[in-house]
């Protein structure tokens, strides 16, 4: 464990900034978070401006809540007034199978992320919205950031830089090519709030040959709807067609409205960078590494993530070693390679009908056996007395 940092010491006379953060979703604002109450200088800078949308699912699982909850985030998230989850109902080739998966909530992205950075700003991180950030060399021992708006530029330097950029960027080192590769793309869509097959406090989530399909009900009755799904056939029919054939394929009704919903899409739903970290800068969240979704724990992970890149990040203000680098990179992998892998392998077996039908069977018949996976991926939500299971 490091050291607590006394707030405002020995900051490097060079750099204007402790920490420059690039991206203010849940990685970027939690690391601002942290690092500001530990009295450093932090630029937080996201080039939309807020509150904004972003392609999600929008569920946090019981082990996410309870990590909002130890960095005192618990009454600003409740603030929002999100539906508490309890189940899960995931359906394939006309099977359906519901298991519980309590602790967790349902939560939109614009109202989430939002209270975050608010948070961020309260614990004495300066929000810079609106501006995209280009990092640059290492001058005078410090990382230089370009920032650009509307035709303006400005250079700022850092003593560290983190990369919180989410997916489909990479600050830390813009020449990989290993980066990202084909794959299923995410989608997503608010639908309006109506009386529907599709009540608050469950996950409905529908497998099928072109992907899957997440719906859930948000904080003011809204229906968001959220998809991986082969870009072959989005770019022939469109995302609200395709998820409509993986909705009835699994059985379910498609949502109303879902006809004329407005879809956002993302790229390729992978992401593998060669490096983490390099002189003076870190990536966290899903600029650190990214799989498919279908499990929920991206926004688990981006918290997470920053949560243990945090004491590092301090330590690199004080004093930068290249030692940081490699920390950060062996922390990361053996904090959250696991995880990452089981998801990988979940992904794995969804793109085989074969044996994603059979799993359903097997659930469908005994679904205690997925206690264990629930409660290794979702976390905590199971009480000492656990849940009667169907
Ligand atoms: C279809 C789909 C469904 C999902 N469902 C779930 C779910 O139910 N539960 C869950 O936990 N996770 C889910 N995820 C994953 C989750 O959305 C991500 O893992 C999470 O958003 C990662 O957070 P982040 O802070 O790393 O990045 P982001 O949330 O992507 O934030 C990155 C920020 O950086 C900003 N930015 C990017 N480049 C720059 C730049 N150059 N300068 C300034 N700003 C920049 C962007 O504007 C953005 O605000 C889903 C993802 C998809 C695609």
């Amino acid at each position: 464990m490091m050291a607590k940092r006394s707030p405002k010491t020995d900051p490097d006379p060079r750099a204007e900034w402790d920490i420059v953060v690039v991206g203010a979703g849940p990685a970027g604002a939690v690391l601002a978070l942290q690092t500001a109450r530990e009295g450093a200088r932090v630029l937080l800078v996201d080039r939309h401006r807020f509150p904004r949308d972003k392609v999600c699912g929008c569920c946090l699982s019981a082990r996410t809540v309870a990590r909002l909850e130890r960095l005192d985030l618990g009454a600003a998230v409740e603030r929002i007034g999100a539906p508490a989850l309890h189940r899960i109902r995931l359906g394939g080739w006309h099977r359906a199978v519901e298991l519980p998966m309590p602790g967790g909530l349902s939560v939109s992205r614009r109202a989430l992320d939002a209270a975050l950075v608010e948070a961020a700003v309260g614990a004495g991180a300066r929000f810079l919205p609106g501006h995209s950030a280009v990092v640059g060399a290492i001058h005078n021992g410090a990382r230089i950031v370009e920032l650009r708006s509307s035709g303006s530029r400005q250079r700022i330097a850092a003593a560290v830089v983190v990369d919180a950029s989410g997916l489909g960027s990479c600050l830390v080192d813009e020449s990989d090519p290993a980066r990202s590769r084909a794959g299923r793309i995410g989608c997503s869509a608010m639908l309006p709030g109506r009386a529907d097959d599709y009540s608050p406090g469950t996950i409905y989530m529908a497998v099928g040959r072109a992907g899957y399909v997440g719906l859930v009900r948000l904080e003011e009755g809204g229906l968001n709807v959220a998809a991986a799904l082969e870009p072959a056939s989005v770019r022939s029919t469109g995302p609200g067609a395709m998820v409509e054939e993986v909705l009835r394929e699994a059985g379910f009704a498609p949502p109303v409205g879902l006809g004329a919903a407005d879809w956002s899409g993302t790229r390729a739903l992978w992401q593998a960078p060669r490096r983490r970290a390099a002189e003076r800068i870190f990536a966290v969240g899903d600029a650190a590494g990214y799989v498919e979704p279908f499990t929920g724990e991206g926004i688990g992970w981006a918290i997470h993530s920053s949560m243990l890149l945090a004491p590092i990040s301090l330590r690199a203000v004080e004093k930068w070693s290249p030692r940081l680098a490699s920390a950060w990179n062996t922390t990361y992998r053996a904090e959250l390679g696991r995880s990452q892998r089981v998801c990988r392998g979940v992904s794995w077996l969804l793109r085989r009908p074969f044996a994603a039908r059979c799993a359903l069977r097997i659930l469908e018949r005994r679904p205690g056996l997925s206690r264990p996976i629930i409660r290794r991926l979702h976390g905590s939500g199971f009480t000492e007395e656990g849940i009667a299971w169907p």
